[in-house]
C-alpha cells in the first residue's frame, strides 16, 4: 500500500468486512479502519442462521465473529446501523443515509448478497418470510414450533437447511421446488435425489418439479396455489429462492458490475482505489482460469484476508478451491470446486453407505468432489483438485486407496 493510505473504509459489516478490518490491523496497517455496516450486529457469520440459531440451540452472540468491544480496542471506527449511500469516486468519500461524509485513501466493499424476493401474487403477505440476516432468523424461529405448517419454496441450502430445522422443532414441513431435484443449481442430480431421500424421511413433503402461481391468505391460513390446480396450507411460508449480489453502489458509482462486482484475483475493482470481498465479487480465479461469483463461508473468510493483506501491501493473490459445506439432519455435505458441468461421476462408495465421495472430471482430471459424512475426504480432494493432473479414474473410486496417498503421489510427481 502507498505511503499515502492513512484511511481506508469498509462498506459492509458481515462476514467478509468484519475480517477484513481485523486483517488489516493483524498486518501491521497502522492507519485508520473505518467499518460501516447497515445490520445493527457486530459483524458475524451466517451459517448459524439456518442452523443452530434457527433451531435454538446457540444464542445470537455465537455468531459473533468477535465480541463488539474488539473493534473499539483495535481503533476501527465500528459504525453499526448506518447504510452508505453513495461513492463519490472523483473526491474519494462516501455518502450515508444519514447525510454524514466520509473520506477515504481507499475503500473495500464487503456488501454481501440479499434474498431474493418472491415475484407472485400474494408474495407480499407478511408471513412470507426470508432468511438472509440474525432478524430474519428470529423471526422464522418464533413460528417453529410443533405443529406448525411451513412451507419453504425452493429446495437449495437455505431451503432444505431451514426444513430440517423446522423439523427439529416438530413443525410440519413442505417443500416445493421448481426444478426436478433439489440443490440443482450446485450439485448433479444424484446428490439432489440423495438429498430428497434423506428429507423425505425425516418426514419432510418434498414436491418437485412444481410452481407456484399465487399465495392467498384464506382466514389466516395461507393456500398456495400450485400450476397443476392443487394447493398446499401453510402457517408461514419462506422462500429460499437464492441470492442477489448488493451490487448498486458500485453501479451507480460506474464501477464494472457483472452480477457482482467484478475484481481481479487481488480484490481489485475497475478503480485503483476501490477493492472488493466476499458475496458480492465476481472474481477472477486462478485456478479456474475464469471469474466466478460464490456465496460461501470460505470465499467471506478467505477472500477478505488476502484483499485486506494486498491493501496492506501485500502481493499475493487470492486462489483457492472453491468449498462449501452444509449441515442437515445429520448430514454433512461438502463440495469443492465449481465445475460448470459435473458430467460423469467417479464414486468413491455410493448413496447407500454411510459415507461416501464422489468425484466429477475433465479429461481425465479431477475438477470437483462432494463428500457425504466423509469430511476426513475433503482436505486431499481439493489438494488433487488444485493441482490440475490427471489420475486413474479406477483409483479414485477404489476405496481402499487412500486420497491421502493419491494426494501425495501427485504433489511428488
Ligand atoms: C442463512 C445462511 C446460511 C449459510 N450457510 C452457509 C454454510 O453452511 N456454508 C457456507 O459455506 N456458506 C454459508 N452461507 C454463505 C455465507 O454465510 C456467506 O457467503 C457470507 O456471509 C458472505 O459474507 P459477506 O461479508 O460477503 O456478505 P454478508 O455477510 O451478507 O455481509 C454484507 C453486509 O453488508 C451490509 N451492507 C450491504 N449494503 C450496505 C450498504 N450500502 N451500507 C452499509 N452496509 C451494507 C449488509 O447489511 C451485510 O451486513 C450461508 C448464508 C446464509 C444467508
Amino acid at each position: 500500500m502507498s505511503q499515502t493510505t492513512r484511511h481506508i473504509v469498509i462498506v459492509g459489516a458481515g462476514h467478509a468486512g468484519g475480517v477484513a478490518a481485523a486483517t488489516l490491523r493483524q498486518t501491521g496497517f497502522a492507519g485508520a479502519i473505518t467499518l460501516i455496516g447497515s445490520e445493527r450486529h457486530p459483524p458475524h457469520e451466517r451459517p448459524p442462521l439456518s442452523k443452530e440459531l434457527l433451531a435454538g440451540a446457540i444464542p445470537v452472540e455465537k455468531t459473533y465473529l468477535r465480541p463488539a468491544a474488539f473493534y473499539g480496542d483495535n481503533r476501527i471506527d465500528f459504525r453499526p446501523g448506518e447504510t452508505v449511500t453513495a461513492i463519490d469516486r472523483a473526491a474519494q468519500r462516501i455518502t450515508l443515509a444519514s447525510g454524514n461524509v466520509v473520506p477515504y485513501d481507499n475503500l473495500l466493499l464487503t456488501t454481501g448478497a440479499r434474498a431474493r424476493r418472491l415475484s407472485l401474487p400474494g408474495a407480499d403477505h407478511p408471513r412470507v418470510l426470508y432468511l438472509r440476516d440474525i432478524t430474519d432468523s428470529l423471526a422464522l424461529r418464533e413460528h417453529l414450533n410443533a405443529g406448525v405448517r411451513v412451507a419453504v419454496i425452493g429446495a437449495g441450502f437455505i431451503g432444505l437447511e431451514a426444513a430440517a430445522a423446522a423439523r427439529k422443532r416438530g413443525a410440519h414441513v413442505t417443500v416445493l421446488e421448481i426444478q426436478r431435484e433439489p440443490l440443482q443449481r450446485v450439485c448433479p442430480p444424484e446428490i439432489g435425489q440423495f438429498m430428497a431421500a434423506l428429507h423425505r424421511r425425516n418426514g419432510v413433503d418434498l414436491r418437485t418439479a412444481i410452481s407456484i402461481t399465487a399465495i392467498v391468505d384464506a382466514d389466516g391460513a395461507l393456500a398456495l396455489h400450485l400450476a397443476d390446480g392443487s394447493t398446499v396450507a401453510a402457517d408461514i411460508v419462506l422462500a429460499g429462492i437464492g441470492a442477489q449480489p448488493n451490487v448498486e453502489l458500485a453501479q451507480a458509482a460506474g464501477l464494472v458490475v457483472e452480477d457482482g462486482v467484478v475484481t481481479d484475483e487481488f480484490g481489485r475493482t475497475s478503480d485503483p482505489h476501490i477493492f472488493a470481498a466476499g458475496d458480492v465479487t465476481r472474481h477472477f480465479n486462478p485456478l479456474l482460469g475464469r471469474k466466478i461469483r460464490l456465496e460461501a463461508w470460505q470465499n467471506a473468510q478467505n477472500q477478505a484476508i488476502a484483499v485486506a493483506q494486498i491493501m496492506a501491501g501485500g502481493d499475493q493473490p487470492y486462489a483457492e478451491v472453491p468449498w462449501f459445506w452444509s449441515d442437515q439432519y445429520d448430514v454433512n455435505l461438502q463440495i469443492a470446486g465449481a465445475p460448470e458441468h459435473w458430467g460423469r461421476l467417479i464414486w468413491r462408495g455410493g448413496p447407500n453407505d454411510k459415507a461416501f465421495t464422489v468425484f466429477a472430471a475433465r479429461d481425465g482430471i479431477p475438477i470437483a468432489a462432494i463428500t457425504m459424512n466423509n469430511g476426513r475426504d475433503m482436505r486431499p480432494a481439493r489438494e488433487l483438485i488444485t493441482r490440475r493432473r490427471p489420475i486413474d479414474p479406477t483409483q479414485l473410486a477404489d476405496v481402499v486407496v487412500k486420497l491421502q496417498d493419491l494426494a501425495k503421489e501427485i504433489g511428488r510427481g
